[in-house]
């Protein structure tokens, strides 16, 4: 089965009660027992361990992840949160400091429990003598927040494994629709299903996927004593949500492709994956498309206050992957949590706006941001 034909029928409908072809949502929170010794044959005892909306939704990621087993968290936070606790005190996690401003302060927070993370400008220049026996994780974000820098998957994960390092990529802003980390090496897919898995603004939910039996078991009881699972509802959602992942990035990455052109037509400096000439290839190689995100630079002859209260249809909001244009300043949303020295380091100036595009009318959309152009243009 292809893959756009697995984000609907993944899971066959014979699966389904009286097959449904949508999945019921079971809120039962326990499951009657064959006897005192052995769950059902369902292998479902309670809630927290296992739901079977929850479950079908963990299968379905599985199979598009090209991984053995998935994990269904309250959110992507809980998805990252439980990767983590993978890594011991005493133990180091190398990770980029181009990353997602949650992900940041959960990080920070991992130094009081004597885990050390050490931040790096690019990943991509990593060598083996950064791979200390300590190194227990190399956390990845590809592309990246908010300034879409691109990391060599494949690269990182030959040189983590000679150390025994697990690779942990965060696949949010692609999904597996446009690159699957698994087949490239990595060890642990994390989503924030939040944004494209979901696409519609609302579910909170994260995700984890591996490929190896024994992570799965250990994510698997890691989900089950830190408790922060998805909820059947959300679960329900989320099916729903990715059975139409592929139509709606199609639509999202062309209207993205025709705004990056608007806006470089105007000289402004703009951001995608591969937009460094030194990552182009690297994008290319590793990602089907560049995803439906990019950021770029107002100059200082707009004034940014004016343009952003001029827009009609892109919303001033955090987030993204929905299927309505966002636009946001990352260095007082994502980032503020940043030092403003961080924040001129990893390149996110005050000025740095970040687009999410969503799947309205091109000509809609190029209109409202050439309006809002127009008129906070300072004299
Ligand atoms: C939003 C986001 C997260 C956090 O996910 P939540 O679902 O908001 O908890 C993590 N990583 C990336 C790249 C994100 O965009």
């Amino acid at each position: 089965m292809n893959y756009n034909t697995r984000l609907i029928q993944g899971i066959p409908v014979e699966e389904n009660p009286y097959q449904a072809i949508v999945p019921p949502i079971f809120l039962a929170t326990t499951y009657k027992q064959d006897n005192f010794e052995q769950p059902n044959e369902s292998g479902i005892v309670y809630g927290r361990g296992g739901n079977p909306t929850r479950n079908q939704l963990e299968k379905l990621v599985a199979q598009l992840e090209n991984g053995v087993a998935a994990q269904a968290a309250a959110s992507g936070m809980a998805a990252l949160a439980s990767v983590v606790q993978l890594v011991k005190p005493g133990e180091t996690i190398l990770t980029q400091g181009n990353i997602y401003g949650g992900t940041f302060d959960l990080l920070e927070d991992l130094k009081e429990h004597g885990i050390q993370v050490i931040y790096h400008e690019n990943l991509n220049r990593l060598e083996k003598s950064d791979f200390t026996p300590d190194v227990k994780l190399v956390l990845i974000e590809s592309p990246s927040n908010p300034s879409l820098q691109v990391t060599d998957i494949q690269k990182i994960a030959v040189l983590a494994h000679e150390q025994e390092s697990l690779v942990a990529v965060d696949n949010t802003f692609l999904t597996s629709y446009l690159q699957k980390p698994l087949d490239l090496g990595a060890d642990i897919v994390i989503y924030s299903a939040t944004k494209y898995l979901s696409g519609h603004a609302d579910v909170i939910a994260g995700l984890t996927v591996v490929k190896d039996t024994g992570l799965a078991e250990k994510l698997a009881h890691i989900q089950h004593t830190f408790g922060g699972i998805l909820s059947p509802f959300d679960s329900y959602s989320l099916i729903r949500g990715i059975k139409t992942l592929s139509v709606r990035f199609d639509r999202q990455i062309e209207n993205t492709k025709e705004l990056i052109r608007f806006i470089e037509e105007k000289g402004f400096t703009t951001y995608f994956p591969g937009s460094a000439p030194e990552q182009k290839e690297i994008q290319a190689r590793q990602a089907k498309d560049i995803g439906a995100l990019f950021s770029f630079e107002l100059p200082e002859a707009y004034d940014l206050q004016t343009f952003l209260s001029g827009l009609k249809i892109f919303a001033f909001a955090p987030s993204l992957g929905g299927v309505e244009s966002l636009i946001g300043t990352p260095a007082t949303t994502s980032h503020r949590s940043f030092t403003p020295e961080q924040r001129a380091h990893f390149g996110i100036s005050d000025r740095l706006i970040r687009v999410a595009v969503g799947i309205e009318d091109i000509a809609d959309l190029r209109d409202d941001l050439e309006k809002a152009l127009e008129n906070s243009r300072k004299e």
